[in-house]
């Protein structure tokens, strides 16, 4: 099993480390193998996804991504700016589905910004199409308006398109998915007002015709993006496009306490994936040893899971996370009173002592 491990920028590197931690302590064979990926790509090789890592990503059997991104790449051209990185591996892996669990831990329930008994027990997961939308649609650019209200004005546009076989494979990972779950797929467009998403929810009705066992339900992201806050567990599957995915995703992020807990995959057809936390690169910690490196270890345990087949491993570390939060460890982001703070590096061999049987210390 060969790994490409890409910490990247900002948190991620010191994320990954005690991700890397973990794999080590499972005493599974695997090959783990390095590459710098955004800006520290960038500041070495003048590209934020170099050909050397983007092969080292398609010859591994699944990739571990840390974050990437810095305030300090703003100015660059856009294809050299960090972000290029992330979106440039899911193209050229074709990595179209992805995957991001929003679970709250019951030790976290206090974490979230909503009441308790809103967010206790919250299971569901939301899959986000990863490869189209106006993410990657063309033309965009800017130009001058030849119309609109004021022609002769600078504007900048971009292209919202999906195809029919894009939304068909989606919908399907999606029904797939809630086959193992309970059942109910909600469809997120905004088809009152945009004819791609109108498409969208036509499409998304005729694959359904193939799982008369799933419920679905079509409702607009307005709606959704409220719903999601009023009243979360009445969702099960959520699946939408890239953009109101990324939105509602992180949305979904702060019911469960912090961004800092949601894991991701992001699979092609073949299940091969990329794992990545659902955060970005926090510049505002990088470097204090603070950041909550839960997200990247659960995301491993999805990796172990859905790419490597190792189902047994996965349950233990995600059994050890749980046990690290029963033990009243907490990372500044989900700390509340009565739990022990603790930093990014603790957090890990926390996780650790708990894979390998030993006490879990909580020392100040
Ligand atoms: P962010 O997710 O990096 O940070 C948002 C907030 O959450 C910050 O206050 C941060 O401190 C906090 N946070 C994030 N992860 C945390 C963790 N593990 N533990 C504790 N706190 C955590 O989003 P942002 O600030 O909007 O973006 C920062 C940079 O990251 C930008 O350059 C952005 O483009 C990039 N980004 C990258 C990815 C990716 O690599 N896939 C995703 C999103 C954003």
């Amino acid at each position: 099993m060969k790994i490409a491990i890409l910490p990247g920028d900002g948190i991620g590197t010191e994320i990954m480390a005690e991700a890397v931690k973990v794999l080590n302590a499972l005493d599974l064979s695997f090959e783990m193998e390095s590459a710098l990926v955004g800006g520290a790509a960038y500041e070495a090789h003048g590209h934020p996804l170099p050909e050397s890592t983007l092969n080292l990503a398609k010859a591994a059997d699944a990739i571990l991504f840390g974050a990437v991104g810095d305030w300090k790449y703003d100015k660059l051209e856009r294809q050299f700016r960090p972000e290029q990185a992330i979106l440039g591996l899911r193209k050229h892996l074709g990595l179209f589905a992805n995957f991001r669990p929003a679970l709250c831990y019951e030790q976290l329930t206090h974490a979230s910004s909503l009441k308790p008994e809103l967010v206790a027990g919250l299971d569901i997961l939301i899959i986000r199409e990863l490869t189209g939308d106006i993410y990657f649609g063309q033309p965009r650019g800017r130009r001058t308006a030849v119309d609109g209200h004021f022609p002769g004005a600078e504007e900048a546009f971009d292209t919202m398109r999906y195809s029919r076989p894009e939304i068909e494979r989606i919908a399907h990972v999606a029904f797939q998915a809630a086959r193992q779950r309970s059942k109910k797929v909600t469809s997120v467009d905004k088809a009152n007002v945009l004819e791609t998403f109108q498409f969208w929810k036509d499409v998304v009705t005729e694959v359904h015709a193939q799982y008369p066992d799933v419920e679905l339900q079509h409702m607009y992201v307005d709606n959704a993006a409220m719903q999601l806050v009023k009243a979360p567990k009445a969702f099960d599957v959520i699946v939408t496009g890239n953009m109101f995915g990324d939105i509602l995703s992180d949305e979904a992020s702060m019911l469960t306490g912090s961004i800092g807990m949601l894991p991701s995959a992001s699979l092609d057809k073949s299940s091969k994936g990329l794992y990545e936390p659902s955060h970005g690169s926090a510049p505002d910690i990088a470097g204090k040893g603070v950041a909550n490196p839960l997200a990247t270890i659960l995301s491993a345990a999805m990796m172990l899971r859905f790419s490597l087949q190792q189902p047994a491993a996965a349950d233990r570390i995600e059994s050890a996370v749980k046990a690290v939060l029963s033990a009243g460890l907490r990372t500044g982001d989900i700390w509340s009173e009565g739990t022990k703070k603790v930093g990014t590096r603790e957090m890990g061999d926390a996780v650790v002592a708990a894979i390998t049987g030993k006490t879990i210390t909580t020392k100040t």
